[in-house]
């Protein structure tokens, strides 16, 4: 696990890398850098030997016996809290002798398994294993030597980890249902039988059913309705099971421009097309530092505010939460963040979960590099910063200390274990660290090199390494050492050698806080005319313990209780648990009431929890869980348990 060995690399050949023909030349890249991509691209060396991790959250049998293609034929039966119908699966065999096919499944109730024959469809030996709270059960079917589809007719639970079911009230026009899934990490099972492991990728296609006046949404190209009324889906690229996703609702759409728009109930609809104006910019961004958009439209979905994540990269259409309208384009790094896992994450997949860093450090550190370019050295820095600061306390929070470990250790409880800020910002922070050494003019090709040579594949984080050591680290021996890479990717808490960003604005903010808490200058007076978001939180979140007339001070000056901007609200309300500061108590209560994302909630509650007011975060809880989604409401339990 822990092998620095130099693989044997093949020179893969210009022609079999055409990327940098049909790179855009940006007009913010030097010469310089667009011909170092190019020159890195056409030599870019794959190392022949790959490095396997074993998936612990699969029962499927994926280095036997592989799925290449779903096809889903599901009626949303609302009435009932169902997905209803079949799934045919086309499968290739690895290894000549296998005889079985083994699948994922939580959840499901399983009518029929047919295989495919000469004699049309024939029914199906298969066995149910045991289930377990965690990995749900495994599907066993006897697929002989032969067949190479499988056809199961089945239903998901109402009970689904991976779907939530909203009754006409929980949405925003209060007439029609809404459902939509979360399939990331391991809740695919829970939509359909499949081999759930970010190590198989897979195409799809799909044709659903649903009420009339409801608009379903795919993680695929949307094909419209065919003759019989089905709304009809198609994913091309193959991904892997956790991207596939579903939405239905009472939708609309709006166009940013040609290929990129935004889907949303329509009390959002104008806001959110409004608010995301950038995302176009953004892909442009992307596509200069590393290469093609390859997955056709790029959409956006806002959801209803139980969401539980700040974004879902699902492709070709980010699930959003509803929390990132802010009206000001403050928050808009989720979108960033979302649209960069087109290529780190959906194109370049971690193939466990244990190598989460290679998906979501990746993605925090591209965002960032979007965020600088669109809106200057100045906002990607305090991002950095409070990312930073986010980080230091994940990792002093951190279940155990291998939590703290950038490749995640093989006894993971469960794989939402793998997304905290170490995956993320450790991660991003890693890549920083590199970007440093090697120098951007190096480094940005490079990135852009490793994109495309497993482009459409799933790495683990010791594939990265090695194709670092034979891309780049072979160029600049010297930038970094083993020991140091080692200690990023393997040890524990935040190496010495981790960027140490340093914001102007975010001092300026520091210097009049202090002046403010010490009573020299009154609230009134801090200079916050032009503050940004950023800066209120940096703000916010750096106050010492307040007395009451302080927070009252504050809270009259600018009216922080019940302000529309989550993150803020978040912060002050935060402020408001720890200093007891009983007036913002009713906004606290609301925003639990109204909002379901995760960010926000789960620290809402431990910090109720926490600062002696336990029976008033079970109160909240108790009325606010039917709203949460599932995801959410085991986190929230766990919380509330400790
Ligand atoms: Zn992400």
């Amino acid at each position: 696990m822990t092998n620095f060995r130099l693989a044997t690399f093949t020179l893969l050949t210009a022609t079999t890398l055409t990327l940098a023909a049909c790179s855009p030349q940006s007009s913010k890249t030097s010469p310089t850098q667009a011909s170092g991509a190019e020159a890195s691209v056409a030599t870019a060396v794959i190392p022949t030997e790959r490095f396997f991790t074993a998936d612990q959250f699969t029962y499927a049998n994926y280095q036997d016996i592989v799925v290449k293609h779903a096809a889903l034929d599901l009626t949303v039966d609302f009435d009932r809290k169902v997905l209803d119908g079949a799934v045919t699966i086309r499968f290739e065999r690895l290894k000549p002798d296998v005889q079985t096919l083994t699948l994922d499944t939580k959840d499901l109730t399983i009518k029929a398994v047919e295989l495919k024959t000469d004699q049309g469809w024939t029914p199906a030996t298969y066995a149910m294993g045991e289930a377990d709270t965690v990995l749900g059960s495994a599907m066993n079917i006897t697929v002989g030597a032969e067949a190479t589809q499988v056809k199961i007719t089945y239903e998901t639970s109402p009970k689904a980890e991976g779907l939530q079911w909203l009754s006409p009230e929980q949405t925003a026009g209060k007439k029609k249902p809404y459902l939509f899934s979360q399939a990331q990490a391991l809740y695919a099972r829970t939509m359909l039988p499949v081999q759930d492991t970010p190590a198989v990728r897979m195409t799809y296609e799909a044709s659903l059913r649903v009420p009339e006046g409801l608009l379903p949404l795919m993680s695929a190209s949307q094909d419209g309705q065919d003759a019989d009324g089905n709304w009809t889906f198609s994913m091309p690229q193959p991904i892997p099971s956790y991207l596939i996703a579903i939405a239905v609702g009472d939708i609309k759409f709006k166009a940013i421009n040609d290929t990129i728009g935004v889907y949303a109930e329509d009390y959002i609809l104008e806001a959110s097309a409004e608010e995301f104006a950038q995302t176009p910019e953004m892909e442009v961004a992307n596509t200069e530092l590393y290469g093609p958009y390859r997955w056709g439209r790029y959409d956006l979905l806002v959801l209803p505010p139980s969401f539980p994540f700040g974004g879902m990269e699902n492709p070709r259409l980010s699930f959003m939460t509803p929390t990132l309208i802010a009206g000001d384009k403050s928050l808009t790094n989720v979108v960033a963040h979302e649209l960069a896992h087109s290529w780190s994450g959906n194109l370049v997949t971690n193939s466990n979960w244990r190598d989460a860093w290679l998906n979501e450090g990746f993605t925090s550190y591209v965002e960032n590099r979007v965020m600088e370019d669109l809106y200057g050295e100045g906002r990607a820095v305090m991002e950095q910063s409070l990312d930073m600061e986010g980080l230091k306390r994940a990792i002093s929070e951190a279940k155990r200390p291998e939590l703290t470990q950038l490749k995640l250790p093989d006894d993971m409880a469960h794989p939402d274990d793998a997304f905290t800020l170490v995956s993320y910002i450790k991660g991003a922070n890693f890549l920083f660290f590199l970007e440093d050494r090697f120098g951007r003019e190096a480094f940005d090709p490079f990135l852009k090199s490793y994109f495309n040579a497993y482009a459409f594949q799933s790495v683990t984080t010791e594939d990265f390494l090695a194709f670092m050591d034979a891309n780049i680290r072979v160029d600049f021996p010297d930038a970094v050492t083993d020991a140091e890479i080692r200690e990023w990717v393997y040890g524990q808490g935040l190496p010495a050698t981790a960027r140490n960003p340093q914001s102007d604005a975010f001092d300026k903010v520091a210097a009049a806080s202090a002046l403010w808490v010490s009573g020299d200058i009154t609230a009134a007076e801090l200079p916050s005319t032009d503050w940004s978001t950023h800066e209120w939180l940096q703000f916010l979140n750096g106050l010492p313990a307040l007395t009451p007339a302080q927070m009252t001070e504050l809270d009259e000056t600018y009216n922080l209780t019940g302000t529309q901007n989550a993150e803020t609200a978040f912060a002050w309300y935060m402020q408001a648990i720890k200093n007891g500061y009983a007036p913002a108590m009713p906004a606290l209560e609301e925003f639990l009431m109204s909002v379901g994302r995760g960010k926000f909630i789960y620290r809402l509650y431990g910090a109720l929890k926490d600062n002696g007011q336990a029976d008033m975060a079970g109160r909240i809880f108790a009325k606010a869980k039917a709203g949460y989604h599932p995801i959410a409401q085991r986190r929230i339990d766990d919380i509330l348990a400790k």
